[in-house]
């Protein structure tokens, strides 16, 4: 069972003619309303490969949290660690996507990061055999890392594009497995990170978008070049890549280094397939990469 704990959100993604300049408008040619947040996002692509998977979060007690709690409760995800915040308002992102791929995103955090160091304890992990970590505050991803630990269970963190404006580096020291896209990776590990992944014995896995990604591990490095698909929107290419690669590498006995390179495979299907449909939400399950890897 793997939990992942961090953002829970409401996203709606507009596509438009083009970003509007300020005190210009921009034509909506159309929207698509569902649920988002990495750590939601993760947990709905695991549950979609078979993996038993529940969400640690928070949402407010408003309409979009109670959208939000039901996707997440009909994807198969088990949601009794989803705190509803009282008089809290669900984190609501508008992703402006123009038809150049161009991205905007316009948000706030709501109710996420309710869940702080003191809300968590040895019974919040007490049944993962993996934690699954994303953006949210440095302390609780710390403790919870700790508590895993503790716990027996393997730890892996995707700190995602808040990781400049934050101090992870006591999470990112206890993840068994590290994902992070180039500029993350620059930023984190500097020029030399292929040859000294940070993370103790672990793996840095670094995403490369339309190039595939990178394994490294303390004795070599895996390389996979990616799928060659007509990407529409990336958002949430990264949480499916996440949730496949961990979908594969998790063994019984935490992470299977035999099974790295399928997994690094797998990982990149589900990343291109989640980049030729518009959202976040929209990874592929395991049928569908299946299918895919065997045309
Ligand atoms: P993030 O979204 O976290 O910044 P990336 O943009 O690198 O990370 O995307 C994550 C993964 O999704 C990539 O490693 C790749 O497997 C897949 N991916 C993303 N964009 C594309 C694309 N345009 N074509 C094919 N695969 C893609």
């Amino acid at each position: 069972r793997v939990l992942a704990a961090g953002h829970v959100n409401w996203d709606v993604t507009l596509r438009v003619d083009a970003l509007p300049d300020p005190d210009g408008e921009a034509r909506i040619e159309s929207q698509h309303a569902a649920g988002g947040g990495s750590a939601a996002n993760a947990a709905v692509s695991l549950a979609g490969h078979g993996v038993d998977a529940s969400i640690l979060g928070s949402v407010g007690d408003d309409e979009n949290g109670l959208l939000v709690e039901r996707e997440l409760a009909e994807a198969g995800v088990d949601t009794d660690r989803l705190r509803v915040v009282d008089d809290g308002e669900t984190s609501v992102k508008y992703l402006v996507v123009a038809a150049s791929g161009q991205v905007m995103v316009l948000g706030n955090d709501g109710a996420n990061e309710a869940v702080g160091p003191d809300d968590v304890d040895a019974e919040t992990v007490a049944d993962a055999d993996h934690v699954h970590l994303t953006s949210q505050r440095p302390e609780t991803a710390t403790r919870l890392a700790r508590l895993a630990a503790d716990a027996g269970a393997t730890v892996s963190f995707d700190p995602g594009r808040r990781l400049d404006a934050r101090d992870f580096s006591a999470t990112i020291e206890r993840a068994d497995v590290l994902f992070l896209n180039g500029r993350e990776a620059a930023s984190v590990l500097g020029s030399e990170y292929a040859n000294a992944p940070p993370t103790r014995g672990g793996l840095v896995v670094v995403k490369h978008g339309a190039r595939g990604a990178t394994v490294h591990t303390a004795t070599g490095s895996y390389d996979h070049p990616g799928f060659d698909v007509d990407a529409v929107d990336t958002t949430g290419a990264g949480d499916a890549f996440a949730a496949g690669f961990l979908a594969v590498v998790l063994g019984a006995d935490g992470i299977d280094a035999d099974r790295i390179e399928r997994a690094l495979e797998y990982a990149n299907a589900c990343g291109a397939l989640a980049a030729t449909s518009e959202g976040a939400r929209t990874a592929p399950d395991r049928p569908e990469v299946e299918a895919f890897l065997d045309d």
